[in-house]
């Protein structure tokens, strides 16, 4: 018996990344430090307070929050930015979803430059928008001249571009982005999910001079907050209005709100554990070459390793030792490698050292 989906659903698979709570898991690219008492306790007192409202539905427009937001993005990128300027979600893949469904839809095509976010086909083909993945240069890199010609060969209403990329932690200019901007007809979305790992300069210090640039954050990375599902967009109020076209009403609960407050009240604490993270990442790109594999410059909290003849074996025999990372060498051009996020310093001790065994053992 066959149930009537959707013809272009048939046969697919849905995102997902084992969820294995026993073992080391270091490939879903978290914050490996959980949340300390004293920001558990404010949220636990902040979320008691909302659930005194719960019979009433939550702020349409989560104003508050935004204004949040907008603060915090003002604060790391200097720019001054409204609360009609700030979108947010559940989880940046809601926002991404949003923006698809704004922007995109039937008769029109996404484009994005891979390997990068596989959510990216995957939201465009949810809501029937097209997608061009164009291949990245072999050492992962975006040139100016490459994005440019895709853009103009295409012709793609929404184009996607990462930074840092994951999986390949690589960081693309603003250069780039700017030369997107000037290209396109339709709107570029800079999915910044890793930017406070980075270095580099945000994309929202463009938007003025850029009205169909949109960028993308989420609160699930750096700010050590997966589980809370809170996303974020920086754009013109124009662009803003016409996600709230598409948005579910009330789509953030009161107690989402409530909490992702008290998170951004919280936002040195939180970002206070950036520096171990890329302590760690920095100790695997000095040992994983120590070890004679390659691994790929990044700006993020993880980073690609290999090349290997059988990726697959290697991630089950990482497993078998306990350590869970990420095997994406069967997407397109990532043949070879796979993919580990910095864990705490003795979970990145046990990765190294359960590698070290492996590649004794082959
Ligand atoms: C993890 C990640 C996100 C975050 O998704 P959320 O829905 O906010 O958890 C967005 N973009 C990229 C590239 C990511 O890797």
């Amino acid at each position: 018996m066959s149930l009537p989906v959707r013809d272009d659903l048939v046969g697919q698979q849905p995102y997902g990344a084992p969820q294995l709570p026993e073992a080391i898991q270091l490939n879903v690219n978290e914050n490996p430090f959980p949340p300390s008492a004293s920001f558990v306790a404010d949220l636990a007192a902040a979320v008691g307070e909302a659930a005194a409202s719960l019979n009433r539905y939550p702020d349409r427009e989560a104003l508050g929050l935004r204004f949040d937001l907008a603060s915090y993005l003002t604060r790391v990128t200097g720019v001054a930015l409204t609360v009609e300027q700030v979108w947010a979600a559940n989880g940046s893949n809601e926002v991404l979803q949003q923006v698809c469904q704004a922007f995109g839809g039937p008769g029109r095509v996404a484009l994005g430059f891979e390997p990068s976010y596989p959510m990216h086909p995957l939201l465009a083909r949810g809501t029937n928008t097209g997608w061009f993945g164009v291949p990245r240069a072999a050492d992962f890199s975006l040139s100016v001249d490459a994005a440019i010609a895709a853009v103009r060969e295409h012709q793609p209403a929404i184009t996607f571009l990462t930074t840092p990329n994951n999986p390949t932690g690589t960081v693309t200019g603003l250069d780039v982005v700017k030369a997107v901007c000037g290209e396109s007809q339709g709107v570029v979305v800079v999915d910044e999910a890793y930017a406070e790992f980075g270095t580099s300069v945000s994309a929202v210090t463009l938007l003025a001079a850029h009205p169909r640039l949109l960028v993308s954050r989420t609160m699930s990375k750096a700010f050590a907050g997966a589980g809370l599902r809170l996303g974020y967009l920086a754009a013109s109020a124009e662009a803003v209005d016409a996600l709230r076209l598409v948005r579910l009403p009330y789509h953030l609960s009161t107690l989402t709100q409530a909490a992702a407050r008290v998170a951004l009240a919280h936002t040195d604490e939180l970002l206070g554990t950036v520096e171990a993270v890329k302590a760690q990442r920095d100790r695997m790109l000095a040992a994983l070459p120590a070890l004679g594999l390659s691994v790929v410059p990044t700006e993020a909290n993880f980073l690609l390793f290999g090349p290997f003849p059988s990726p697959g074996q290697v991630w089950q025999a990482l497993l078998d030792r306990g350590v869970l990372v990420r095997d994406l060498s069967s997407a397109p051009g990532l043949s070879g490698w796979l993919r580990v996020n910095a864990g705490t310093e003795p979970e990145t001790t046990a990765f190294l050292a359960a590698l070290a065994a492996v590649l004794a053992d082959r």
